[in-house]
């Protein structure tokens, strides 16, 4: 006999798991969502970072979220979340002192979720890359004049809010690939990161900027990439259509999801360590948890655990069916070795004063800064390598630094007066140093990421700081079951492990064929690029497809 029931559980209470459960409950079933830590959120968390007193984000921290319709369909904006868009969108400095720079060139409305473009504001981006290339600046120019730029965006958000194509269907993306007027070159799909951006663009700065870019994407310089990542960069550079800022922190988020799911009756339980999905006669009826207490789902189970953990764990006892060994192999197999970073917040006194502003003013203020030479053929061939074999008194010579001050467009991430910037480095898996090196590279790693900073912006010395913590994917791993080996994405987004084969083909539809009721809505399901909603909501249309639900996309574009 069960301790509780409900008609809909669901696994794990990151914002994956809160948007599912959200959707369930406007269909008015019965939802008690479970969740192995003492608070909600994942990756969705804000702590006092790098200490006390100053505030920060040490999971997801830009804003791609923005963009979900889920914002609209629960009015998360009348609950608490609010999203900050600075208008320096994002720029690379370089170190001779030039850089490229590109503004917000859209403005969106919240209430109705509505992206409007604002030409002017594209022009003035395109003007600022003629001052580095003419003759990119002439191609950019042409593809906005011919629409394509935001043709492949919304062929990206297409793919993006919509489950994967089912077997026989065209996605959009690849509609777009068989059209020959469509700028796509068919080889685009099959290159490098570096081959593509080289393809694009005449000029190493641009090369550098958009490379840099798909860094924080998981997506080294001689990976090949899935195409709708590629495919949204040149909108994210040059019309600056990317993430914002969290008002007040990611947890906002979080928060305001649950406080949309409890408003509706929905019930939570912290502390609670899903140990097994249980299933009877081919249908998923509900869990255990760890202290032995089991739930009932009379409907369904909805997960948003990595595959690997569903697996491994939560399914283990359970007969797959004729496919079942063959679905364990392919998982074991399953490749977690993108998405690593150094991730760490920087206290100080003083903003940082870039060198290259006296090329433009404006390079400071933005909501991204990269920084790093436009050097491809370091970037491709040695970039990785260097990165990779960091060890204890091992740092590489040039780094390529991303950082974000949140201070300058939301007072509450530090004292009056004082700043906190989150700095993002490349890096590896947890698992290929020991716990007693990642803790030694920890501590080296502030002052070799300030004395790289320094190269840019002089006023980043030791004088200027008040605290730094930078983490590891040793310590990212150690935040949750769901960073495998310290990836932030879960589990690789590359091409192999993307859209209808993510994470094998048989489960990309957000099930495992032969148990029923059972739905998948991680991240490690279709793609995430982060704290995005695609994967709850995507698994949601499915779920409303099956059983003919609420479909409040009917009407509008996703
Ligand atoms: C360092 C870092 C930086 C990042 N930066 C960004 C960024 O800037 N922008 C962005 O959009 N994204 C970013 N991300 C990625 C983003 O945080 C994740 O993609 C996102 O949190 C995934 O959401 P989720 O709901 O699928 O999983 P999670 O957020 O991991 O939530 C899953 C939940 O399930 C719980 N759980 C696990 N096992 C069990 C179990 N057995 N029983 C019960 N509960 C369980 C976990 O505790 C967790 O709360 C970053 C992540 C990291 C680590």
């Amino acid at each position: 006999m069960a301790d509780a029931s409900f008609d809909v559980v669901v696994v794990g209470g990151g914002h994956q798991g809160l948007i599912a459960a959200n959707y369930m409950i406007r269909n008015g079933y019965t939802v008690g969502l479970f969740e192995q830590r003492r608070e909600l959120g994942g990756g969705g968390c804000t702590e006092s970072r790098p200490i006390s007193g100053f505030i920060g984000n040490p999971c997801a921290h830009v804003a791609g979220l923005w963009a979900s319709p889920v914002n609209q369909d629960f009015k998360l904006h009348e609950r608490g979340l609010n999203y900050i868009f600075p208008p320096v969108h994002s720029s690379m400095v370089f170190p001779d002192e030039r850089c490229i720079v590109s503004y917000r060139s859209i403005s969106w409305d919240k209430e109705t979720g509505l992206v409007v473009p604002q030409e002017e504001i594209v022009e003035k981006n395109i003007n600022e890359v003629e001052r580095i290339s003419p003759r990119d600046a002439e191609t950019l120019a042409r593809w906005s004049a011919e629409g394509k730029i935001w043709q492949w965006g919304f062929a990206a958000m297409q793919v993006l809010w919509n489950p994967p194509a089912l077997p026989g269907e065209l996605d959009p993306i690849e509609a777009l690939i068989v059209d020959p007027n469509s700028g796509i070159d068919r080889r685009h799909q099959f290159m490098t990161a570096t081959e593509y951006v080289s393809d694009l663009f005449d000029s190493d700065e641009l090369r550098a900027h958009s490379l840099r870019m798909l860094g924080s994407a998981g997506i080294y310089p001689d990976d090949a990439a899935p195409l709708p990542i590629m495919l949204s960069n040149v909108p994210m550079q040059v019309i600056g259509f990317g993430g914002g800022v969290y008002e007040g922190g990611t947890h906002n988020a979080i928060h305001a999801l649950q406080r949309a799911l409890s408003e509706e009756g929905g019930k939570f339980f912290v502390g609670a360590d899903v140990d097994e999905i249980l299933v009877e006669n081919g249908r998923a009826t509900g869990i255990k948890l760890a202290d032995g207490t089991r739930i009932e789902a009379k409907k369904m189970v909805i997960t948003s655990i990595v595959i690997t953990q569903t697996l491994a764990r939560h399914l283990h006892n359970v007969d797959l069916g004729p496919g079942g060994a063959e679905y364990r192999r392919k998982i074991a197999k399953i490749r977690t070795d993108r998405g690593q970073i150094f991730w760490g917040h920087i206290a100080f006194h003083e903003l940082p004063e870039y060198k290259a502003a006296a090329w433009n003013p404006d390079c400071g203020d933005a909501r991204w800064i990269f920084m790093g030479d436009a050097d491809i053929e370091y970037l491709d061939r040695e970039y990785r390598f260097n990165n990779q074999h960091i060890r204890p008194g091992q740092w590489p010579e040039r780094l390529y630094l991303w950082e974000a001050t949140d201070t300058k467009w939301d007072p509450r991430y530090a004292p009056p007066g004082k700043h906190v910037a989150l700095l993002e480095e490349m890096a590896f898996p947890a698992s290929w140093r020991t716990e007693a090196e990642w803790l030694q590279i920890k501590k080296e790693a502030p002052d070799h990421f300030l004395r790289q900073w320094q190269k840019y912006a002089p006023n980043m010395t030791w004088d200027n700081v008040i605290a730094a913590n930078i983490d590891t994917p040793w310590d990212i791993m150690q935040r949750s079951d769901n960073f495998v080996d310290g990836n932030w994405g879960l589990i690789a987004g590359t091409p192999s492990q993307w859209g209808a084969m993510r994470p094998i083909p048989e489960f990309a539809q957000y099930q495992i064929p032969g148990i029923e009721d059972f739905w998948m809505a991680s991240g490690s399901c279709h793609y995430s690029l982060g704290l995005t909603g695609w994967a709850g909501y995507n698994c949601y249309k499915r779920i409303a497809q099956k059983h003919d639900l609420w479909k409040p996309w009917e009407g509008r574009l996703f």
